[in-house]
Parts: structure tokens; sequence; C-alpha cells
């Protein structure tokens, strides 16, 4: 088992920062946003200055800059997921979650391979492509193997119009050679939360069982680097302590993984507490973010880390989903479930779920609404399956090049959609939002584009470049 050092999120040089720029002006402020626009990335002080602006004018400029930046490197496209709870078995007690281990409030439910194997029948019926593989840190007899059986079972289920074609992990973090195991399943990312980078409050929050370490936490990364997993997904959980504290320690935790590994972390969440069965916490957050702030919290990262992925799930209501694809968002679930066998069992039994949901409609639904606000969703997993992943694939997207593949990938996938699934209503939206999208491309990637969507039109399958 390797040892990680991780005392590189410095609480001190964070208040320090957050002390000294506290107080900046508003030239200083549009010198800020003028550097985000070269889309290089922040520093973290400039982070910090950007975080106290209140002024709305300034604020207004803020979410100018974001949008442009978004705008420039990922175009109109949202890619689209959604979860697969497969166990809510947990030995820690994390103050927020439904799944701790002493809450008598909800049923526990492993599910069984078949049982798996119909929740991605039923994910594959709706549409879905990409599947993120979700489970409390308690496994089964067999342990962790569970979750590398789970993730073949889902990889082989064909429905009638489809498969599952990337599956994202967010489980317990894992030794180096569990990470090596996991590798070898062929996964898209493995996230995992810190959850709070604040110490104290991470001691208060997560009082037994193995994540009271945080230190084992926070080298997760690390680890999964070394074992040769270099597409990762990191995360906040915003309620627990000052955002501006979070933003700040992330931004030291993305720091370290760069200068360690040459590459920073594929995709950042922005999970907000949202009220959980039997724990109480959640409802009543120690340091609630507002909408406003959550707007700010991803503005910034939008312009703090340009080419991070943001995700955004469906804890959060429509509106606010509606408002953060603009500032910076690139992927959303949609017609998810949070309980074990929820896609079986279907929203009655929510209650029984990880936390409570706030945007409950259908993919058909949400992609009708996405298209009609002029965004175009995307079911590519083209990148990994073409070893487009880390260092690769960050060289790729700096120059802005990676459009050229994203967005006739999001058109072939989008049009494969719509084609299976679509309901009428949002194959006619779909249809003028390819057109759109069509218009707005530069003649060699329209060209390209158009050749793919044909093939599609034509009957193909998973058409991508
Ligand atoms: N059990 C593993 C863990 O904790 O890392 C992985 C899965 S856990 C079910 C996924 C994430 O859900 C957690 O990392 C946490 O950020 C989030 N979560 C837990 N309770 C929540 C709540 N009440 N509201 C919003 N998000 C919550
Ligand atoms: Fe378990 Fe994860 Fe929930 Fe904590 S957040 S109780 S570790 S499932």
């Amino acid at each position: 088992m390797s040892v990680s050092v991780t005392n590189y999120i410095d609480e001190a040089a964070i208040a320090r920062t957050l002390e000294e720029t506290g107080r900046s002006d508003a030239a200083r402020v549009r010198e800020i946003l003028e550097k985000a626009r070269e889309m290089k990335g922040l520093e973290p002080s400039e982070v910090a200055v950007l975080a106290a602006v209140s002024d709305p004018e300034l604020l207004g400029e803020l979410f100018h800059t974001a949008r442009e930046v978004k705008e420039t490197i990922y175009g109109r496209r949202l890619v689209l997921f959604a979860p697969l709870y497969v166990s809510n078995l947990c030995s820690n007690d994390c103050a927020y979650c439904a799944f701790r281990a002493s809450n008598r409030a909800i049923q526990r439910r492993v599910l069984s391979q078949e049982e798996i194997a119909e929740e991605t029948r039923l994910m594959v019926d709706q549409g879905h492509k990409r599947l993120l593989l979700v489970a409390g840190e308690a496994y089964p007899r067999e342990g962790f193997d569970y979750v590398l059986k789970a993730i073949d079972t889902a990889y082989s289920v064909r429905g009638e119009k489809g498969e599952i074609r990337r599956i994202n992990v967010n489980v317990a973090p894992l030794e180096e050679a569990q990470f090596r195991r996991l590798r070898e399943k062929n996964i898209g990312t493995y996230q995992i939360f810190q959850e709070t980078y604040h110490r104290e409050t991470y001691r208060k929050v997560h009082p037994r069982g193995p994540k009271a370490d945080y230190d084992w936490r926070l080298g997760a990364m690390d680890r999964a680097f070394t074992a040769g997993i270099d597409d990762l997904g990191v995360g906040v959980l915003f309620g627990l302590f000052d955002w501006r504290f979070e933003v700040l320690a992330l931004m030291q935790h993305i720091e370290h993984l760069e200068k360690r590994f040459g590459v920073g972390p594929h995709t950042i969440s922005v999970p907000r507490l949202e009220p959980a069965t039997g724990a109480d916490l959640a409802s009543h957050p120690p340091q609630p973010v507002s909408d406003l702030a959550f707007r700010k919290i991803i503005a910034i990262l939008r312009l703090a880390v340009p080419y991070t992925g943001i995700i955004m799930s469906t804890r959060e209501s429509a509106d606010i989903r509606r408002e953060t694809f603009a500032l910076g968002v690139s992927q959303i679930s949609a017609g998810s479930r949070t309980n074990p066998g929820g896609y079986h069992d279907g929203p009655r039994e929510e209650e029984a779920g990880q936390f409570s949901l706030g945007d409950h409609r259908s993919l058909d639904d949400v992609i009708r609404d996405v298209a009609e606000l002029g965004y175009v969703p995307s079911f590519c997993t083209g990148c990994y399956r073409l070893g487009r992943t880390g260092a690769d694939f960050m060289d790729l997207a700096r120059p802005g090049a990676i459009k050229a593949h994203c967005e006739p990938n999001a058109l072939s996938t989008f049009r494969e959609y719509l084609r299976d699934f679509a309901s009428a209503e949002t194959l006619r939206a779909g249809e003028a939002a390819i057109a759109r999208s069509l218009s707005d491309m530069e003649p060699a990637v329209r060209k390209r584009a158009e050749a793919m969507l044909e093939r599609v039109g034509a009957g193909e399958d998973d058409v991508y470049c």
C-alpha cells in the first residue's frame, strides 16, 4: 500500500489569501476577467478575488466571461448520463447521507447481478449510453469483486436499441492494487469527492468507518493515477463549510495533481447538500450555499480550470440546471434514480434514495428542454474509446482541436438518440437543434458532421470520430 503526502492542502495559506483579496477594486476584478478570456486558467489569489465579488455589475461581467469561455471551448454541447446505484450498504456514518450505517429509516438493498442487468436494460431502453456506477462503502460477501462484476454485467447488457458504452465509477477510495483491477474493467472516469477539504469539518461529519480518514480519501486520486487511471473526477459537497475555502482548496488539490502527474482531473462535480431521509444535517446545511453563490462557483471554476468538465446532477432543480448550463456546466445527469433498483421500482420508492432529487423529469423531457434552450445533448463516448484520456485528452483539448471531434460526435450520437428513442415533440426540437448547430460550424467540421449524420440516418449505430 502506498502512502500519499497530503499536506498540500494548506488551510493557513487559504485563509491568508481570502483575507488579503477580500477587498479588491473593480479594476483588479476586470484585469482578472481579461486574463481569464485567454483560457489559461487562474491563480488562487485571482480565484479568491472573484469569489469576493458582490457588486451586481461586476457579477454580470463575471457571468458573461464564464459564458464566453464555456461557449468557446465546449460550444453548445451537453453530455448526458445517469447513475446506477447498485447497493446502499455502508460502513460509514456520514452525517448528511441516507445510506449512513446507523440510519434505520431506510431499507438496505444490494442488487444481484441479474437485477443490475435489469436496471441497466431499463436505462438503455430510455436511451442512455453513459452510466455512473455508485455504491455505499460496504460490499456483499465477495467484497470489492462485487463492483468489478457489476461493471462486467452492465457492459454486457444488449438492449433492443443499444448498449452502455461508457461506465464511470463513484465508489469509496481503493488501494492501488484494487485501482489496477478497476482499470482493467475499461472504466471511463473514476470519481471521488473529498466532500469538504476543511479537516475539522471533515472530522465532525465523518465520525466513524474508513471514511473518517481524511488523508486516505485525499490520496485516492494519487493512487488511482499511479495505478494507471488517468481520467479522474474530483468534487466538493457544498454546504458543509465555507464555499470560498472549498474552491481554493480544490485549486490546491488540482495543482498538486498537475505537478505530480502532469495532468489535472477530467471533471469536477459540484453537489449541494440536499435533504436525505434520516440525515438531519442534510436539511440544515452548516454553511448553506445560496443560488447566487452556486452560480458564482460554477462561473469561477469555468474560468479557473477552463478545460475541466463540470458535472451537474439532478440534485438541483430544472431552473438552476438551466442557468448553470450557460455558465460552464458540460455534463448533466437526467432521468436519475438514487435508490438501488429505482429504475425498476419507479419514483414512489424515492424516499429510499440517497438524497432527494430536484429534477424529476424523464430523459426525453430533459433532452427536449435542453434542445429548445439551444444546446446539443451529446451521448458521445468517443474519446476514451479512442484512448484520448488524461494528458492526451488535455493536449487535444487545449488548442480547441477537440471541437473538431466533439461537435460531430455530439450530433451523430444525438441523432442516434432521436432516431431510436425520442417522442415526436422531442424529435422536432432535436432536429431543429441539429440544424442550428450545423449552420454554426466551420465548413470542414460541418462536412464531417453531415457525413456522420447521414450514416446514422441510414441506420448505422455508434458513429464517432
Ligand atoms: N460511498 C461513496 C462515497 O461516499 O464516496 C461513493 C458514493 S456516495 C453515494 C456519492 C456522493 O453523494 C458522495 O460523495 C456525496 O458527495 C454525495 N451525497 C451524499 N449525501 C448527499 C446529500 N444529502 N446531498 C447531496 N449529495 C450527497
Ligand atoms: Fe456511505 Fe458514501 Fe453515503 Fe457516506 S456518502 S454514508 S460513504 S454512501
